[in-house]
């Protein structure tokens, strides 16, 4: 056994200092990044966008989901369960918006592998990313995959994860991935923390990562844990490429699923003829759940298999309508952040930011959490 001395930071433990600045309005921040990937040899255009990512959940990663998106500059990841028809549907279907932003999401069975070769072959040219996601990427089959689809595959971009460390990043993009998916526990319906104790404080991880894909040429994204706009900025701040968001963009209009009504006493009174009536306030919720949760597991697989346990948990969150609403208030926080911080583009962000400990780390030590 040994114990790393230095301790690890999560999105709750800094917070940017603020900076003197030139910048006049937030307004003239620059979201837009565009990237050249690293094994990527399509002759197609490279990225070129708002680099962050709907995740490949449930209530997330949906095709509704990819069009709203796209449509503002933003990208997703598509559930693994579309079947191949709808796929195709859907890919062959789209123009280049869909090709330039929404990425195909696949295991590692050979199932998966029969199904990827199918909708490749039948899509003309019009998939262009595919997202190779596995729980745990520290597996020797996982690397092995993805050299096995670089082969195959010279003209996709590989987006592969979740690991945690600066090695691993490193022997997936030498295997052949563009893009290193961080994260592991920190998801908002995760509880890889709670059922297995392994996990890795997700800002450490994404600065630690980060650095070791620039040195090569690769790129990361900083998938989990993003509560509000403002840890969404320090992932960029962090060095982060693109950050994915689950519980974030759940309970949309885009992502399906049935809205719930529930009806609430205020805790006031009014009268009511001679009487006095409680004000109840109603509430509408969409159920949200993580994908290896029992919830996703009856859904996709008919339940949980006997050797594994859940590591999601399933929750309620407030439905909110469109999706614009919520990206505008999101990109509007992370221009501020931009502004705060003197970074005219968000490609400086990283560059112009000093991050200060705010002493939370010390304080969930001390509180044995
Ligand atoms: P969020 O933005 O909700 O904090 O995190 C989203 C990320 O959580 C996903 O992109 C994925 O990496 C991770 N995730 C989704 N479902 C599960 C699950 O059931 N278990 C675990 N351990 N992680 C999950």
């Amino acid at each position: 056994m040994r114990i790393e001395d230095d301790y690890k930071l999560d999105y709750t433990d800094v917070l940017i200092r603020p900076k003197r600045s030139t910048l006049g309005s937030r307004k003239d921040v620059e979201l837009e990044r565009e990237f050249r990937f690293r094994n990527y040899r399509g002759n197609g255009e490279h990225y070129r966008g708002i680099p962050i990512m709907a995740s490949n959940m449930d209530g997330v990663g949906t095709f509704a989901m990819a069009d709203a998106l796209a449509r503002l500059g933003l990208f997703t990841c598509l559930v693994k369960s579309y079947d191949a028809d709808e796929l195709i549907g859907f890919f062959a279907a789209g123009d280049s918006a869909r090709r330039e932003n929404v990425a195909y999401s696949t295991g590692i069975t050979e199932q998966d592998y029969a199904k990827f070769g199918d909708v490749y072959a039948r899509t003309g040219g019009q998939l262009k990313y595919v997202c190779v996601d596995v729980a745990n990427g520290y597996s020797e089959r996982f690397s092995e995959f993805i050299k096995q689809l670089r082969e195959a595959c010279p003209e996709v971009v590989i987006i592969a994860g979740n690991v945690v460390t600066g090695e691993m990043t490193e022997e997936l993009i030498l295997s052949g991935a563009d893009i290193v998916k961080v994260g592991i526990g920190p998801g908002s319906v995760c509880t890889t923390r709670i059922q297995t104790g392994v996990g890795f404080p997700q800002l450490s991880a994404v600065i630690e990562c980060a650095d070791s894909a620039h040195g090569l040429g690769g790129h990361i994204i900083a998938d989990g844990g993003c509560t509000c706009a403002g840890d969404v900025a320090k992932a960029f701040a962090a060095g982060a490429d693109f950050v994915m968001l689950g519980g974030l963009l759940a309970g949309h209009d885009e992502g399906g699923g049935d809205i719930i009504t529930r009806h609430f006493k205020t805790g006031e009174v009014r009268p009511l003829g001679d009487a006095w009536e409680d004000v109840v306030e109603e509430r509408k919720y969409v159920n949200f759940y993580g994908m290896s949760s029992k919830a996703a597991n009856e859904k996709h697989f008919g339940g949980l298999k006997e050797y594994r346990s859940s590591e999601g948990r399933e929750i309620q969150v407030p439905y909110r309508g469109r999706i614009d609403d919520t990206i505008q208030d999101l990109l509007g926080g992370i221009r501020s952040t931009c502004t705060y911080a003197g970074a005219k583009k968000l490609k400086w962000l990283s560059k112009c930011t000093t991050f200060v400990k705010t002493g939370e780390q010390f304080n969930k030590v001390f509180d044995g959490h």
